[in-house]
């Protein structure tokens, strides 16, 4: 499958990892919008959020178990950051492997762009 997230995965393209588990990796994104933006995505190729099955739903709550640690590490969880699921176009969804975008170290912005 053509899909860059499972090469990130498989590592069969590099990408700066700062969390891999059995479940899911996460990286920092390559176009960074904020001070902290990293990606986690888990390791099952699901395209978008509506794909997300009955049986998905304990890998969701591990994807945002992994995002708070990461915050709580990083120190910005009491100041705050924003978890983002883009789907399908009108989001701004570009690649079709999920991934939750984890953005903070500034102010955010309400309403989004
Ligand atoms: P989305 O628009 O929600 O599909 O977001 C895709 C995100 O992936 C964007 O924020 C991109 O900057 C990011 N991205 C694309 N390619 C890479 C890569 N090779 N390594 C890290 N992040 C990437
Ligand atoms: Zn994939």
């Amino acid at each position: 499958m053509d899909c860059l997230f499972c090469k990130i995965i498989n590592k069969t393209i590099k990408s700066d990892i700062i969390h891999d588990d059995k479940e899911c990796i996460a990286f920092n994104d390559i176009n960074p919008q904020a001070p902290v933006h990293f990606l986690i995505v888990p390791k099952k190729h699901i395209p978008t959020v509506l794909d997300i099955k009955e049986e998905d739903k304990k890998l969701i709550g591990h994807m945002v178990s992994v995002a708070n640690k990461i915050c709580r590490d990083r120190k910005i969880d009491l100041r705050g950051f924003r978890l983002v699921f883009n789907c399908n176009p009108d989001s701004g969804q570009v690649i079709y492997h999920i991934h939750m975008h984890v953005l903070g170290g500034r102010k955010m912005n309400w309403p989004p762009g």
